[in-house]
């Protein structure tokens, strides 16, 4: 990355969104990456169950906030980068302030709602994020590019119901596949930061179990709700 790219992965500013199975492990990756400012958001404490998938969280943090627990490990990692944490969810009215002052957001999260309130929000402020998303032994993501790519309702225009939608809670989670995902969100997240992104956006699926990987170019939907004409 050289020294130029070094420099600005650590002007960077970055919100984890969600400090569970992907933003625990990404927040470790962009931390030892040197990005300079990150902030950590979840609302959760640590259970007993994260434990087979999380990073930075050990037994001793069962029933400590999350964001805390991965906030306090990324300043021994790193301590010369600034990293904060909120013990919050995300909502209709605080999304504003949570990415005032952010370069790029990294999708942690495990519900839909969130991933929408967030979409909705980074694209009106442009600022790019990187969808993810983990369930049984698949996952996948996509960065979103405001004004250059698809954004998330392009992609999927309305909210699947949640009982349609697999999650850790409802399939169970395979504990490589965060891990592969969050290496593939992290790498979009530093080319991003240093400008070597290039279109086209790919929606990359990747299945750990099955062995099967796939990156699909995803236009823009001109009549999207969000981001349309
Ligand atoms: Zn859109």
């Amino acid at each position: 990355m050289g020294e130029e790219g070094q420099r600005r992965l650590n002007a960077a500013s970055v919100l984890i969104a969600g400090c569970g199975a992907l933003g625990s492990n990404s927040a470790e990756i962009l931390a030892r990456a040197g990005i300079g400012r990150i902030l950590l958001i979840d609302s959760d404490v640590v259970e007993l169950t994260n434990l087979q998938r999380q990073g930075l969280m050990d037994a001793a943090d069962v029933g400590r906030p999350k964001a805390d627990v991965v906030a306090e490990a990324l300043r021994q990692i790193n301590p010369e980068i600034r990293i904060a944490a909120e013990v919050v969810r995300i909502a209709a009215g605080n999304i504003e302030r949570l990415i005032t002052d952010i370069d790029l957001v990294l999708d942690g999260f495990d519900n839909l709602e969130s991933r929408y309130l967030l979409n909705d929000a980074c694209v009106k402020s442009a600022i790019p994020w990187i969808f993810a998303t983990v369930a049984g032994t698949f996952g996948m993501t996509m960065p979103i590019l405001p004004g250059e790519g698809p954004c998330l309702r392009c992609l999927f225009p309305e909210p699947a119901p949640e009982e349609a939608v697999l999650t850790a809670g409802t399939s169970g989670l395979i504990n490589t596949i965060p891990r592969a995902i969050v290496a593939l969100q992290a790498t979009q997240a530093m080319k991003i930061i240093l400008r070597s992104f290039a279109p086209p956006v790919r929606l990359t699926t990747y299945d750990i179990w099955q062995e099967s990987f796939s990156a699909q170019k995803i236009p823009r939907n001109p009549g999207c709700l969000c981001c349309g004409t």
